[in-house]
C-alpha cells in the first residue's frame, strides 16, 4: 500500500518526545504497519537529542523564534526539519498529516504562548504550519478521533 499519511511518531508508540515518552491519545499504530501512514518525528529528524530541553515558539519583532526556557535557540534546528518534513511528504505524494497536538513542531491550531506558563494560544507548530501552507491537509491527534 502506498502511505497516505505521516504521523508524529511520538504517536505510534515511539519515545521521542522531549522527556523520552510517546503519546498514547490514539492507536494509529495499525496504519504504520499497514503501510497507510510513515512515522516521522521532525525533532530527531533536526538531529536534536532525546530527552531534550522543552521549547516553546515566540513570535518577535524579528519573527518567529524556538527557545528553551534558559534562551537557548533552536529556530534554525526547526526550520531545517520543516523543509525536510515537506520534502518527505512530497516524495511520497503523501497529503495527509496526523499530528501531536500543542508540540511546538507538530502542533495546529494551538499551541503554547511561549512563556513556559502552560497557556496555549492560536498557532501552528513549525512544521504542522509548513505542511498546511503547502496544501497538506493537516489534522491533530485530537481531532482525528473525533
Ligand atoms: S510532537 Fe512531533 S516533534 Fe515532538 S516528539 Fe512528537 S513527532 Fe517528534
Amino acid at each position: 500500500m502506498k502511505p497516505k499519511y505521516i504521523i508524529s511518531s511520538c504517536l505510534v508508540g515511539v519515545k521521542c518526545r522531549y522527556n523520552a515518552t510517546c503519546s498514547n491519545t490514539v492507536n494509529l499504530v495499525d496504519m504504520i504497519d499497514s503501510g497507510e501512514a510513515i512515522p516521522v518525528c521532525p525533532e530527531v529528524i533536526a538531529g536534536l537529542p532525546t530527552p531534550r530541553e522543552p521549547v516553546e515558539i515566540q513570535q518577535t519583532d524579528d519573527g518567529l523564534k524556538v527557545t528553551s526556557k534558559e534562551g537557548n535557540d533552536y529556530t534554525q534546528q526547526f526550520l531545517y526539519s520543516a523543509e525536510e518534513v515537506l520534502k518527505i511528504c512530497k516524495e511520497n505524494n503523501i497529503t495527509k498529516a496526523i499530528l501531536q497536538s500543542r508540540s511546538p513542531s507538530c502542533g495546529f491550531g494551538k499551541i503554547y504562548d511561549g512563556t513556559f506558563s502552560g497557556k496555549l494560544i492560536d498557532g501552528n507548530g513549525v512544521v504542522a504550519d509548513k505542511l498546511f501552507k503547502n496544501g497538506i491537509n493537516v489534522v491533530t491527534d485530537e481531532e482525528f478521533k473525533k
